[in-house]
């Protein structure tokens, strides 16, 4: 993909799941509208380049209001030669929807919906600290076709404590009824410093079950692969090649993409950059017209190289093609990795032919050991 690809970070969340340790923070709504005056700033001081895509990632993008939602892609416009062809892509909790918000929304400009079901059993959600149920997340998803949105991605997470296989197969099979155009589904990470890690060390619950995790991804990968779902990446299945994140595929072909908002972070140039992670902050830098840039890093070739190769095996169908290394590097990627590509070639990890190299199916299982080969290299 050519062009620059926008990610858009919105940090406010009406509450905190159990399991959350991501850049957002709970109570701090009544900020949203001096945030959206500070991201129109930082956006207007981008460069101008073409842009495929916009994704506005969070938190809880969907706290904002259309209009809100409407002035941000306003100002990327004016900013940047966004393609009429963009995808523009939400992020949407289901418990803020109505089904008058998400007309709106997609009159704003957004025309892809990425909905956080989480799960489709309410004592699952209760677990998480959701702030939705299963039924709400139905709902969601059925406003949001009625409103037009013809791609609709949802979200999963497995390998919760207590979860069994069964309980699993069940919100898969939930999920495959409604036919969305695309479906993430991730492994549980208990982080310890999160109310649900807490319960987990307090032997409150049991830790998630490595093996069982695994059995689940297993399930999945047969049961979508039955209903005609393409596992095109190592947590991600569309219903055919139109329908996969462009955006997200920016980063898997470790293209540039630039990052706006609190915490956000950028590829661009041989650098990776990364936003002040306070919301507070970034306003008040963006009021008085300092940059929110909170840190930098140059990416020497060998860092790029490896970056593009483990990145690029999280893609299962194209994996990496060795046209496109050779054209990006000047170099022969069977040469620069050769010892790790014969090495995870004998265990059976990954499969090379003429035109690439890919993850076997053990070794998406194994993908994080995969990877580390090549940040070693
Ligand atoms: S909605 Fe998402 S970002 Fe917000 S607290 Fe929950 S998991 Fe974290």
């Amino acid at each position: 993909m050519n062009g620059l690809a926008i990610y858009i970070h919105i940090p406010f969340c009406r509450r905190r799941c159990a399991y959350c340790d991501f850049a957002s923070t709970a109570g701090l709504e009544a900020l949203i509208p001096a945030y959206v005056d500070a991201l129109a700033r930082e956006i207007a001081a981008q460069d101008r380049a073409t842009v495929p895509t916009i994704y506005l990632g969070g938190g809880t993008p969907s706290l904002l209001t259309p209009a809100q939602v409407q002035a941000i892609l306003d100002a990327c416009r004016a900013a940047f030669d966004v393609d009429p062809a963009a995808e523009i892509t939400m992020e949407a909790n289901p418990g803020t929807v109505d089904a008058a918000y998400l007309p709106a929304l997609r009159a704003a400009g957004v025309n892809r919906l990425s909905l956080g079901v989480q799960s489709f059993a309410d004592g699952e959600l209760a677990l998480l600290g959701r702030i939705h149920t299963a039924a709400q997340a139905v709902a969601a998803y059925d406003n949001a076709r009625a409103a037009g949105f013809a791609n609709v991605s949802l979200d999963l997470v497995y390998g919760l404590p207590g979860q069994t296989l069964a309980d699993w197969s069940r919100s898969l099979d939930r999920a495959v009824a409604l036919c969305p155009d695309h479906l993430s589904l991730y492994a549980l990470e208990v982080h310890g410093d999160t109310p649900l890690g807490r319960r987990i060390a307090a032997g409150d619950l049991p830790a998630p079950d490595d093996d069982l995790a695994a059995d689940m991804y297993e399930l999945a990968e047969d049961r979508l692969a039955v209903a005609g779902f393409m596992h095109y990446e190592l947590s991600n299945w569309a219903t055919g090649n139109d329908a996969a994140c462009r955006h997200n595929l920016t980063y898997w072909r470790n293209e540039p993409y630039r990052g706006l908002g609190a915490a956000a972070h950028s590829w661009i140039d041989g650098e990776r950059r990364w936003n002040v992670v306070d919301p507070g902050d970034y306003i008040a830098r963006l009021r008085e017209g300092r940059p929110p840039v909170a840190g930098r890093e140059a990416i020497d070739r060998a860092g790029e190289m490896a970056e593009t190769t483990f990145m690029g095996l999280r893609l299962l169908q194209e994996g990496i093609s060795l046209a496109r290394f050779r054209a990006r590097f000047g170099q022969n990627l069977l040469a620069v990795y050769r010892e790790q590509v014969r090495e995870l070639e004998a265990l059976g990890l990954v499969a090379v032919d003429a035109e690439r190299v890919r993850l076997t199916r053990p070794g998406r299982l194994l993908g994080n050991e995969v990877f580390a080969r090549f940040v070693a290299g």
